[in-house]
């Protein structure tokens, strides 16, 4: 897609016509959005793979658009994230995430930490860590239990702001994971620059690494890496009992996936967590 200018654009084919055609749609559609209430939170489990003991939750955020329109995250935030509106989505899953674990806390579920996505747009902001804490206090979720799931593209951002903003969540004991792991092929002194404690390895290798011993070799090289930097490393998209053994094999400390669990509403979440007990 040539774009030759604001809203012009030339046309190779019909596929992409209507992909430009969805693009734009969901634009419109996302304006307003958080006003109309039309997102909502999914919650997945991550597990010790030692002992089977829930060790977090993440909050995934799902769109339900009055239109009708079927559009997961991996569309529609990098659309937000274009068009800032992420900054204020982002703001609303947080709150909402932390008010929901607040309530399990509450009830006496035990689950470890609240882990949420923060994208490159939102660290980018230099209020992001300020709000962050001023979310929490508000409410009523201690920072120490809050970890945020950064890809490595926002480490690359080499800013004082981002430098500050994550000393000052640190100093509040907020933990970070470099969400995707593997995937960005980008120099890894942010490992040593920033306060970063977990690791997650994509999907797309845990769910290659069964037939591919090339993708064993590597999922095995970032488990050695991220222990040797005295990081925890996670397993993300197990959806098999040999996933799961493959991994724990390596030495991988957890897992996450539809083996254990799918992302679930809270009320699911909650049954989940109570015959887990
Ligand atoms: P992610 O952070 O890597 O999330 C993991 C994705 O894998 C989720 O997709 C989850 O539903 C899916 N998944 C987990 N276990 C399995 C499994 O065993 N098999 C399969 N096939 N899939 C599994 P989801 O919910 O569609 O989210 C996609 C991406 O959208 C996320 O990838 C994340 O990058 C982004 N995202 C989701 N929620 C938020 C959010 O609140 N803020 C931001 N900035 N991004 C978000
Ligand atoms: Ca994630
Ligand atoms: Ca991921
Ligand atoms: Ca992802």
């Amino acid at each position: 897609a040539k774009d030759a200018g604001r809203n012009t654009y030339q046309f190779h084919d019909v596929a992409q016509f209507e992909r430009v055609q969805r693009r734009i749609r969901i634009e419109r559609q996302l304006r307003g959005a958080l006003e109309r209430g039309e997102f909502s939170l999914a919650y997945q489990p991550a597990v010790s793979l030692r002992d089977g003991r829930v060790l977090g939750i993440e909050a995934l955020l799902r769109w339900r658009p009055a239109g009708g329109l079927r559009c997961g995250p991996d569309e529609f935030v990098p659309i937000a994230e274009e068009t800032g509106e992420i900054v204020r989505i982002g703001d609303w899953v947080l709150a909402e995430a932390c008010r929901q674990a607040r309530a399990w806390d509450r009830a006496g579920l035990r689950f470890g930490h609240l882990a949420v996505n923060a994208s490159a747009v939102q660290m980018r902001d230099p209020q992001f860590a300020a709000r962050v804490i001023a979310l929490c206090a508000e409410a009523g979720w201690p920072t120490e239990r809050l970890e945020l799931e950064i890809t490595e593209s926002s480490m690359m951002i080499d800013s004082e702001a981002l430098r500050s903003g994550l000393a000052l969540l640190e100093s509040h004991g907020v933990r970070l994971a470099v969400d995707d792991f593997g995937t960005g092929f980008s120099n890894l002194q942010y490992l040593h620059r920033f306060p970063v404690s977990h690791l997650k390895i994509d999907r797309a290798f845990t769910w290659s690494m069964l037939e591919d011993p090339a993708v064993a070799e590597l999922t095995q090289a970032i488990v050695t890496l991220g222990h040797a930097l005295g990081l925890r490393v996670v397993g993300e998209g197990v959806e098999t009992e040999a996933m799961a053994e493959l991994l724990r094999g390596q030495g991988c400390d957890e897992a996450q996936g539809y083996l254990y669990a799918r992302p679930l509403s809270a009320d699911a979440l909650t049954a989940w967590l109570r015959e887990r007990g």
